[in-house]
């Protein structure tokens, strides 16, 4: 087996394509070295070797070491020079890489084939003992911290105080001679921790380094970043050996990140930062402070790399293009400029925000680099979840106390908290909280997740927090010098002397980079430019109808506004609680008998129907289903003596005769108990009542103003098709004396909710009395996993973890279970009334993995709440192409 991939020279073993294989930044190192571009020559080996060595209790295949060592003669042969050869010694990286980009999360080690005797031949050659120290003390640095395990801490604490001692601030004042020092302060240092040698020969390092980059594969970040981003274990990383180029041989050396466009805007403006005289991750890690490339990015406080290096910037401008060109995305790239040498580093698509995501992929379909088709898969449906969030209110006062970069836009308000962990546990309590910190690093990727936004002190636009959160979808301020962050103290001081403790709340804008004392009001985004475009092309390929699930005039309307093209799901008992009704309705569930329950329900009819008007109005003939009452009574007891003694009055009944039916009516597992269609049964009125509002409403305004509606009338909880053809037959009943009444011609449809197993099981019988089919996927996922959705809570999460589930199965659709019954379903229905309308109304109407599945079964309707309709829609286009 081919287990190692070389390039160099413009030519490449492997190509862009191949990531499953050498993984994303190997795959394109090979791409760009094949068109052409500066990339210094390596091998990558192959994330096969990475599944192998696990599979292999941590053994590599036999044939490895001689591939590798083929492979890294023909990369001395190009460079000249040979690796741990003290007279003009071949120095390398050694690079992770995974098929996704996991920023941060494995770690690679620089100048690796360092050690006394070549160092020498790096002083030799060069001519720059500062340069040659530097290289070693950093890879001293790194190779402890990645490959030995040792505290970063330590190390860096010994090069502070260095720093402290030479009364300098930054690590380009330390001269030779002290980086000298350094490196043998290191390496006692080192001895000291760990009871052995810092390791002197190159291929020692070489298989250390290799070693450890496959280790981290199972390291807990990478483990937490996978599942959050949903990767999986099996795919494995592999492992690039480059030769070294040098940013920090001297103030014609630099080293850079960029974006070919704006990732938080999408704007079509070259984007990054670079710092002279470094190396690696100096400008990530917010060491010093960056430059930016181009005199637009900054804000005119630092030289540009345009004014201080322009012909490498020149250069620079002409491969992002190509790279734009030729990968048709837009590219975040990493490169290093030695002695006014341009190399690139890195090429990959970069991490965007969903307004990025939208500007880019409308102005690519516009400049003709990729079609529309193309352009709406472009945006992932989840990262949609961003855009339809409200942002800060213009107008409202606001407290700014300090100013960072606007790092991932947005808004994002909570109580403050300094650490990650701290960030975990509020946010499991359901508390909302902002995480401050000096920096992150990906040690904190949990804390970010559970915040609803981060600010950090330091780091500039491409620092660890600002790259995660856009790819998060999380509000982010990152680079704030105006505030002062004091862990130990457990607070941070704003420039301005306003001090902000633990607790205390402060919203972010992501989007400005302000920070404002307290809470601030929102609004709601305005859906039109990019999102409009994008949409209009995500409506001309989806085959799927998107409704919503709104109960109110005011949720139809909003999700009319987002594209719902109906209401999927109406749920009638949120009616029931509003105001003044609960009494009415408290009254009918506890009156003695009929009499007294239809004089109850007297009381609500005229207030469902007025509900009702609303809503039909405001979807303007659109179709809309309405659940007839499904949740147990119980649920609509009174709770406390005054409000049974309330009730006693009204009804004029003693307070004790009522205490008693409410403890008669009291439900072990109400979830389970006398709910849905089973409330119909035993109490035929409530059902009549709601059927009479129904129709009325819509007849009056067929009636009134000239309106087209087809009420669908929607029975739940059914599992045996005689509770449908009793509650029909009494619905059709009560409807057409209604369109008797008013005169008026209207269609209607009834149909049911197919949310227990045995309703799915028997779906062609039921589908001889139902008309159209709601597949209920929250009642159906409870019930057939036989998992109480209010219990859940205590042992879940831990399935989820221990991936014995693999999905929050309330989430995302469980496809072979759940999703089964509700294929079956629509197999049998179709069975016996090919017409019959079939859609789902669980949350997971609006989850795109599951809304993917519903294209494929054939399903007519997603319904979903009004804030995931552009999801919906988006989702079933991607399903579509
Ligand atoms: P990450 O996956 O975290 O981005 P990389 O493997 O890209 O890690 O390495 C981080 C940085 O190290 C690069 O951006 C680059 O600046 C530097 N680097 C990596 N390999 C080399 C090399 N061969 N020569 C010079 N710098 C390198
Ligand atoms: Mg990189
Ligand atoms: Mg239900």
């Amino acid at each position: 087996t081919k287990y190692v991939y070389f390039f160099g020279n413009g030519k490449a073993e492997g190509k862009g394509d191949m990531k499953n294989l050498l993984g994303g930044k190997g795959a394109n190192l090979a791409e760009m070295t094949a068109i052409g571009l500066p990339v210094p020559p390596g091998f990558t080996i192959t994330t096969e070797v990475c599944t192998e060595f696990y599979k292999n209790n941590r053994n590599y295949p036999a044939e490895l070491k001689g591939q590798v060592a083929e492979q890294l003669r023909q990369v001395e042969e190009l460079m000249g020079r040979k690796f741990g050869d003290s007279g003009n010694p071949l120095l390398v990286s050694v690079r992770s890489g995974a098929r996704a980009s996991m920023p941060g999360m494995m770690d690679t080690v620089l100048n690796l084939g360092l050690n006394d005797q070549t160092v020498q031949g790096v002083i030799a050659k060069s001519g720059d003992p500062r340069f040659a120290y530097d290289s070693y003390r950093r890879f001293i640095q790194m190779y402890s911290n990645v490959v030995l395990n040792l505290d970063g801490d330590i190390l860096e604490d010994i090069l502070e105080h260095m720093k402290e001692q030479r009364g300098v601030r930054n690590d380009t004042e330390l001269s030779a001679d002290d980086l000298k020092q350094l490196v043998s302060l290191f390496k006692t240092r080192v001895k000291e921790e760990l009871g052995r040698e810092f390791p002197e020969d190159p291929q020692e390092q070489l298989w250390g380094a290799i070693g450890a980059v496959f280790g981290s594969w199972m390291n807990p970040r990478a483990i937490t970043y996978r599942k959050l981003n949903n990767i999986p274990a099996e795919w494995g990383t592999a492992v690039n050996v480059q030769s070294m180029v040098y940013g920090n041989m001297g103030d014609d050396c630099a080293t850079g990140v960029a974006f070919t466009r704006n990732p938080s805007t999408g704007e079509k403006v070259f984007f990054g930062e670079f710092l002279v005289n470094a190396q690696g991750e100096d400008v990530v890690a917010g060491i010093r402070t960056p430059q930016p490339i181009n005199k637009a990015g900054g804000d005119g406080s630092l030289p540009s790399m345009e004014e201080v290096m322009p012909a490498c910037y020149g250069q620079l401008m002409q491969i992002q293009d190509t790279l734009e060109r030729h990968y048709r995305d837009m590219q975040d790239i990493e490169f290093t400029i030695e002695k006014s040498k341009l190399y690139m580093l890195q090429t990959r698509n970069g991490k965007r925000t969903a307004r990025a995501a939208m500007k880019i992929a409308v102005d690519m379909v516009k400049e003709g680099l990729i079609s529309d088709r193309e352009a709406v898969l472009r945006v992932a449906p989840e990262q949609l979840d961003q855009l339809l969030h409200p942002s800060l209110d213009p107008k409202a006062p606001k407290n700014v106390i300090a100013k960072g970069l606007p790092a991932s836009p947005g808004a994002a308000c909570g109580e403050v908290v300094f650490s990650a962990d701290e960030a975990e546990e509020a946010a499991k309590i359901g508390l909302k909280v902002i995480l401050v910190r000096v920096e992150t690093s990906p040690e904190d990727i949990h804390g970010m997740h559970a915040a609803q936004g981060i600010l950090t002190a330091r780091g500039g636009m491409t620092s660890h927090a600002a790259v995660v959160a856009r790819g998060m979808g999380k509000c982010c301020v990152s680079g704030c010098g105006d505030i002062k962050v004091e862990y130990a103290g457990q607070r941070f001081t704003a420039r301005n002397g306003v001090v902000v403790s633990k607790g205390d709340i402060v919203t972010l804008d992501g989007s400005t980079g302000e920070v404002m004392l307290g809470s601030v009001p929102t609004v709601q985004p305005e859906l039109t430019g990019d999102f409009g475009q994008i949409m209009e092309w995500v409506d001309k390929y989806r085959r799927m109808k998107v409704r919503t699930n709104a109960d109110t005039p005011h949720d139809s309307k909003v999700a009319r506004q987002f594209g719902a093209e109906g209401i999927g799901l109406c749920r009638t008992e949120h009616m029931f609680f509003e105001g003044e009704r609960i009494m009415a309705v408290r009254e009918m569930i506890l009156a003695a008998d009929l009499e007294g329950r239809k004089r109850a329900l007297g009381k609500i009819l005229p207030m469902q129907k007025g509900d009702f008007i609303g809503i039909f109005r405001e979807m303007k003939g659109l179709p809309v289903t309405i659940r007839l009452l499904d949740p147990p009574l119980h649920e609509f007891l009174p709770h406390t003596d005054k409000e049974i003694e309330e009730l006693s009055k009204v009804m004029n009944v003693q307070a004790a005769t009522l205490k008693n039916k409410v403890e008669f009516l009291h439900e072990f597992n109400p979830m389970l108990g006398h709910r849905g269609c089973r409330l119909g049964i035993t109490f035929p009125e409530i059902y009549d009542m709601q059927v009479q509002a129904i129709m009325e409403a819509a007849c009056e305004l067929i009636k009134e103003e000239g309106f087209q509606i087809v009420p669908e009338i929607m029975i739940p909880l059914v599992g045996e098709v005689k509770e449908l053809g009793i509650l029909k037959a009494s619905a059709i009943r009560v409807a057409d004396e209604v369109i008797g009444r008013y005169g008026v011609e209207v269609k209607y449809l009834i149909g049911t909710m197919i949310e227990l197993p045995r309703a799915a099981l028997t779906a062609d019988e039921i589908a001889r009395e139902a008309e159209f089919f709601s597949f209920g996927t929250n009642d159906l996922t409870q019930t057939t996993y036989g998992l109480s959705r209010d219990d859940a809570g205590k042992f879940l999460p831990y399935y989820v973890e221990r991936e014995i589930y693999p999905n929050d199965p309330f989430v995302a659709l469980d496809q072979a279970g759940v999703g089964q019954l509700v294929k079956m379903g629509c197999e049998k229905g179709r069975q016996t009334r090919p017409e019959i309308k079939l859609g789902i109304c669980g949350e997971h109407g609006g989850e795109a993995s599951s809304v993917i599945f519903c294209h494929k079964i054939g399903l007519d309707y997603v319904s979903c709440s009004p804030y995931r309709v552009p999801i919906a829609r988006l989702a079933a286009a991607h399903a579509a192409i």
